[in-house]
């Protein structure tokens, strides 16, 4: 990259999904008008953009699952659907006049730290690049498909794709379809399509824990009081809201009282399937909630159908046009579609990002991931992360935890100006080292570390991904930035500003 052709901002957002957008919302209304989002995808969206299969639906209420300061009185379900959110987001760029700041099929190829400079160089895959004051990483953790590599997948003669992936050139109608996996995206997709398939066969590594779901039309009436009396909408969200963080300590503090949960899930299996040998096969054996609860109607409706077999047992193998599953079950297919998740314990941008030391966020996460308050990694000054380690949730939405992320990169933002000149700030090891045993303490106890082995934890069998408490807990955390966590990085020589000059001695 030639100095002279790139172009620097005061922030460089990376990613467009609910994080990215709503960084640049935030980053407007607090009066700073000088940064970039920078997008590889041709269109903004994130998930809500790639995730197009059949049947792909939010399974937080609408109300709740959008942001306090954009409140939609027209979503169209109480549990809306892809389209939706996605247009939801569109609105947003509108809304907030956020297009002239989006640069779209800029895929952020590195990020290094320049310390002479004190900034970012940021390198894209076309154009000379930017260099940045500040990064805000918002890649979010569901954008990169997970695949497992199967043995003989390559010589499989039909379509293969990812629930993320979906190729709607391709017509399911009549074909033999696998589906594997049995997460929150295949029990969308199994229902979806398997009036349309000639043979589905649904490969179950664990049987999920599934739950009703209480979906229905919102009504015009509904809609036309939302509009008209605000109120109403933010009551609608606050009762969600209040809901669901009253059942967080069932998951972080009293995962053995989640057996009551259990029997509702196990009548709904009951109810929808009567075949005793199927539903033993659809019967979890680990405590609910440890993986994601799922809630739907149609999944096992939809099980018990003629056209379905469910092989309760991993996809281990591929020969041909058969595949053949751990327990020695084969099966014959056309397609296969792979529900198998994504890469969230090991966030693939983080191999494109080069710290102080000249190592990667990857080699310094190789152990496990851990920021600060979910934002900061110690030796990546002035980067943040939304939705960075241990922010997930378990049973609420992701919005609420991303603004309280933004809260924090205001205040970072802000304490930066207060400092003078050029400065940085660097999370101390020490302090990401004290916020990460806090969080890994309160994790203990919790569903996810106590009920079974799941995505939530890394290879060292640690959760890095989970907020083991409630929103409003973490919105405390991450109101302010506390500057004793950070080292104050200086160009030498340059001006100290009084208060700065007292920090830094700390
Ligand atoms: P996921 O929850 O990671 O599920 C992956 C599934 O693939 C699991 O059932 C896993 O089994 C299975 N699997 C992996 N390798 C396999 C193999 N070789 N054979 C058979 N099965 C195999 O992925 P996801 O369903 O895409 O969901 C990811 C996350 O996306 C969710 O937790 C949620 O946060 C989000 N999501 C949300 C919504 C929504 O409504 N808001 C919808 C879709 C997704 P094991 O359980 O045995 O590992």
């Amino acid at each position: 990259m030639a100095e002279h052709e790139r172009q620097h901002v005061r922030v460089a957002v990376i990613g467009s999904g609910f994080g990215g957008l709503g960084a640049a919302v935030r980053l407007r209304r607090e009066g700073v008008t000088d940064f970039v989002v920078l997008e590889r995808a041709g269109a903004v969206g994130g998930t809500w953009r790639d995730n197009t299969y059949p049947g792909c639906t939010c399974d937080v209420p609408s109300h709740l699952y959008s942001f306090s300061f954009a409140p939609n009185p027209e979503w169209p379900r109480t549990f809306s659907g892809q389209s939706a959110i996605r247009g939801y987001l569109e609105h947003i760029v509108d809304t907030f006049r956020l297009r002239p700041h989006l640069r779209l099929n800029c895929e952020v190829t590195a990020l290094r730290w320049d310390a002479d400079e004190l900034r970012w160089e940021v390198a894209t895959a076309d154009g000379p690049g930017w260099t940045a004051d500040v990064v805000v990483s918002a890649t979010g953790a569901l954008s990169d498909p997970s695949v497992p590599d199967v043995p003989g997948i390559d010589g499989f003669p039909g379509k293969v794709f990812h629930s993320a992936r979906w190729d709607h050139d391709y017509d399911l109608r009549g074909k033999r379809v696998a589906v594997i996996g049995t997460g929150a995206s295949a029990i969308q997709i199994v229902p979806a399509i398997q009036p349309d398939v000639r043979r589905l066969t649904l490969f179950q590594r664990t049987p999920p824990w599934v739950l009703p779901r209480s979906d229905r039309r919102i009504t015009a009436a509904e809609q036309w009081l939302h509009a008209k009396v605000p109120a109403t909408a933010a009551l609608r969200r606050g009762t969600v809201w209040g809901i669901r963080e009253l059942q967080v300590g069932l998951f972080t503090k009293w995962p053995d009282r989640l057996r009551l949960v259990e029997s509702t899930a196990r009548s709904h299996l009951r109810k929808a399937v009567k075949d005793p040998a199927l539903r033993a096969r659809l019967t979890p054996d680990y405590r609910i909630g440890c993986k994601r609860i799922l809630l739907s109607n149609d999944y096992y409706p939809a099980l018990t159908r003629p056209n379905v077999d469910v092989v309760a047992s991993g996809l281990a193998a591929v020969r041909g046009s058969t595949l053949v599953a751990a327990d020695g079950t084969e099966a014959e297919a056309d397609a296969i579609v792979f529900g198998t998740g994504f890469h969230v314990t090991d966030l693939p941008i983080a191999d494109r990002i080069t710290g102080v030391e000249g190592t990667t966020l990857a080699e310094e996460w190789k152990d496990g991931m851990a920021a600060l308050r979910g934002a900061s990694a110690a030796g990546f000054p002035n980067f943040l992360t939304v939705v960075g380690p241990n922010t997930g949730l378990g049973n609420s939405s992701m919005i609420l935890i991303i603004e309280a992320q933004l809260n924090y990169l205001a205040d970072f933002l802000r304490q930066l100006d207060t400092l003078g000149g050029r400065a940085a700030l660097d999370a101390r090891p020490s302090a990401v080292r004290a916020w990460n045993r806090r969080v890994q303490q309160r994790m203990e106890r919790t569903v996810w570390s106590t009920g079974c082995s799941s995505w939530y934890l890394d290879a060292n069998g640690r959760n890095t991904t989970l907020w083991p408490g409630t929103t409003s807990e973490f919105r405390k955390e991450t109101r302010r930035l506390d500057l004793a966590e950070y080292q104050i990085m200086r160009l030498p020589g340059a001006r100290r500003a009084p208060a700065a000059a007292k920090e830094a001695t700390r």
